[in-house]
């Protein structure tokens, strides 16, 4: 299985929430605090190692606020 993770920048977001939407395995949520523009930032929660670093949300982000990752193999 191919492992991944994200890294959010989350003074750069603006709490719009389209990428949680989109993450295939849920791993998005809207944080309950704020960042220093007033906004419920997103945050990874990844607890099992989902991440695929697929990308979705690091595209659909109108703000670039994800750095993805992304390693591991393909296991058969
Ligand atoms: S890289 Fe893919 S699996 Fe990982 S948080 Fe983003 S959308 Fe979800
Ligand atoms: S799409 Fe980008 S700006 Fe919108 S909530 Fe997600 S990380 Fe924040």
């Amino acid at each position: 299985m191919i492992r991944g993770t994200v890294v959010i920048d989350r003074e750069r977001c603006k709490g719009c929430g389209l990428c949680v939407g989109v993450c295939p395995h849920q791993l998005l949520q809207m944080e309950s605090g704020y960042n220093a523009r007033g906004y419920h930032p997103v945050q990874l929660a990844d607890s099992a190692g989902q991440c695929t670093g697929c990308g979705v949300c690091a595209v659909i982000c109108p703000d670039v606020v994800f750095s993805v990752y992304r390693e591991g193999r393909v296991k058969r």
